[in-house]
């Protein structure tokens, strides 16, 4: 059953985590926590983002709280390390804080830099890490020719990709892209992640048959019950991921991927590395590349620790009233 709105009000706070190295262009993570009979849970949708998509992350972060959650299938979930779009000369330090890993997920496409500042940062992971499974990420960003250029150069070094996630933004693009990817007589995999969750049907690209891998996120599908649905519904592979949550958020993601009926790829979920801070005791860090299926517990000095400023909580409450109504809390 749903709370009410005044009851996630009344323990609700609003934290700002510093993170290491520059984010989907941030510096820090802000976010409102709440508790409820299950445990404490996270409402993480980007400030930027629309009510309405907003509304399907309080959704998640209420049933994670207060909501029936079905049982996990596996104790343990092999994970991806990752490397936001920093410089060549950064990579080393970067990836040296991930411990262990045999997947690594690659940012590329950032705004404001260049193919060429793309390709070096993945020949330095190649370089220092020649064994890893390299997938990319570019939210999106690139034109069709730019992504296929990078294919090209990526393949002229002997380079193979495990898979490229949402390379241009829409799902024609995507299909045009991966039309083009076999007419030049290349294999690379095409994942989904922008265009299953800020679609309005989350299947619509698998429909287009625009990608071959979807990337899951349980909080903007409004739920682990709810992305469990999707995925049952998909035919393609599903790698569940994290949406830059602490360990509070990240623990749901966790949950999701724990419950999938079959885990083909490392999931998305090595994020904490990233954070400078956390919410929990004992963060949910992989080890050896593999994350222990658990709900950590709230530090609760943490959240003086990274309390947000006065008008950073005025925001969130304001949002919190708005999309509460959006899902049809009671006052
Ligand atoms: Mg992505």
């Amino acid at each position: 059953m749903n709370p009410r709105l005044s009851a996630l009000v009344a323990t609700a706070r609003v934290v700002s985590i510093p993170l290491r190295t520059k984010f989907r262009g941030i510096n820090e993570r802000e976010l409102l926590v709440f508790e409820g009979p299950n445990g404490w849970s996270e409402w993480a949708a980007f400030p930027e983002y629309s009510d309405d998509e907003a509304a399907s992350w309080l959704a998640a972060a209420i049933e994670w709280a207060y909501g029936y959650l079905p049982t996990t299938k596996r104790t343990q979930v092999a994970v991806n390390a990752i490397l936001p779009a920093v410089a060549e000369g950064e990579v080393a330090k970067v990836l040296s804080r991930a411990g262990k890993f045999e997947t690594v997920k690659v940012k590329v496409a950032e705004p404001g830099q260049t193919i060429g500042e793309d390709l070096a940062r993945l020949l330095e992971v190649k370089s220092l890490y020649p064994e890893t499974k390299l997938r990319l990420d570019a939210n999106g960003s690139y034109e069709i020719a730019a992504a296929m250029e990078l294919i090209e150069k990526l393949a002229g070094e002997g380079i193979e990709l495990e898979y490229f996630e949402q390379p241009v933004q829409s799902i024609a693009e995507l299909a045009e892209l991966k039309i083009e990817i076999s007419k030049r007589g290349f294999a690379t995999l095409i994942a989904a992640d922008e265009s299953v969750r800020k679609s309005s049907d989350p299947l619509a690209v698998e429909l287009a048959e625009a990608c071959d891998i979807l990337v899951l996120k349980s909080a903007p599908l409004g739920g682990v019950v709810s992305a469990l649905e999707i995925a049952a519904s998909s035919k393609l592979p599903i790698v569940p991921s994290s949406a830059m949550q602490s360990s509070i958020g990240l623990a749901a993601e966790l949950h999701f991927a724990a419950s999938l009926e079959t885990l083909e790829f490392d999931a998305g979920l090595g994020t904490m590395n990233l954070f400078a801070g956390d919410l929990v005791k004992d963060s949910l860090k992989p080890v050896g590349g593999v994350l222990e299926v658990r709900r950590p517990e709230l530090n609760n000095s943490s959240l003086d620790t990274f309390k947000a400023e006065e008008h950073r909580y005025d925001w969130w409450i304001e949002r919190l009233e708005r999309c509460g109504e959006l899902i049809g809390l009671e006052a």
